[in-house]
């Protein structure tokens, strides 16, 4: 992934998907950086590049003017920013011609807007930018060239228990013809095994649904609390849907010790913004 300094919007930075992303895709993930939000003291810590929906310390005005920044910076436009009420499973909505006008309006009562509740994103139409919003949570995005169809994917614990990527690969296949073997997956910066401290129940539960083949995404030391790889074992197990080695980008970044790049919900609760995952067709 390479972090990009955008010249036309001043200080905008977000890595690119690299295996992804092209003049004819988008598949990028923004950080904190090139925003409209936080300038003054009480509300520093959502500097600046804010992109939560349902912020109650950040004017919608910020928000709005964040996502045509990101929306801009692509070529794409504002209202054709597609996002879902997540709630931390796995279930995917379909953006079809039906619902592909509901995308993000410029005004404060639908700032908010969304297109139902749910942790993926998936479509064959141009022009349309999926996102996902994450603050520590995994976010991935999927792009099947040879069908024409993408995905943007929130996978927090709960929904990488549940293998919502892997999930939603499946859900390609059934809708769009993909193949897993020609999917091209990207897995954006997120809690790394560094800082993600888990209680001793969360592993078990792991350990309980898939065994002690689990055990390679925990670091567990004795008397200490587990870390957590969260970002290996969605790439584990996009590859047991079928996804190739060669296919999949990981993002080596940590957003909890990163500070000046990221945002992070486990370094500072709820007091901070959120930064987004985009890929979007042309
Ligand atoms: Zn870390």
């Amino acid at each position: 992934m390479t972090l990009i300094k955008n010249d036309i919007y001043p200080n905008l930075e977000y890595f690119t998907a690299d295996n992804i992303h092209s003049d004819k895709i988008t598949a990028i993930f923004t950080t904190r950086n090139g925003g409209a939000s936080g300038k003054t003291a009480e509300t520093e810590f959502l500097h600046s590049l804010n992109l939560q929906i349902n912020s109650s310390d950040d004017d919608y005005q910020n928000i709005a003017e964040n996502y045509r920044i990101i929306a801009g910076s692509q070529g794409f436009k504002a209202e054709n920013v597609m996002k879902v009420h997540q709630i931390h499973t796995d279930e995917i909505i379909v953006v079809d011609s039906n619902i592909s006008n509901k995308g993000l309006a410029q005004n404060q009562n639908s700032i908010s807007n969304h297109l139902g509740e749910a942790d993926a994103l998936v479509t064959n139409i141009k022009d349309i930018l999926l996102s996902v919003r994450v603050a520590d949570c995994v976010p991935i995005l999927l792009y099947d060239n040879a069908n024409g169809a993408i995905a943007a994917i929130h996978a927090g614990w709960q929904g990488t228990f549940r293998q919502i990527g892997a999930k939603t690969v499946r859900r390609m296949g059934e809708l769009y013809g993909t193949k897993p073997n020609q999917t091209r997956a990207a897995i954006g910066p997120a809690a790394g095994i560094c800082c993600y401290e888990v209680d001793l129940d969360f592993y078990e539960k792991f350990q309980q649904k898939y065994g002690e083949k689990i055990n390679r995404f925990f670091c567990i030391e004795k008397s200490k609390k587990p870390f957590c790889d969260l970002k290996k074992m969605n790439k584990a197990f996009l590859l047991e849907a079928g996804i190739p080695e060669t296919n999949i980008e990981v993002s080596e970044l940590c957003t909890i010790d990163n500070p000046g790049l990221f945002y992070s919900h486990r370094r500072n609760g709820v007091k901070r913004g959120t930064m987004a995952a985009f890929i979007g067709m042309k």
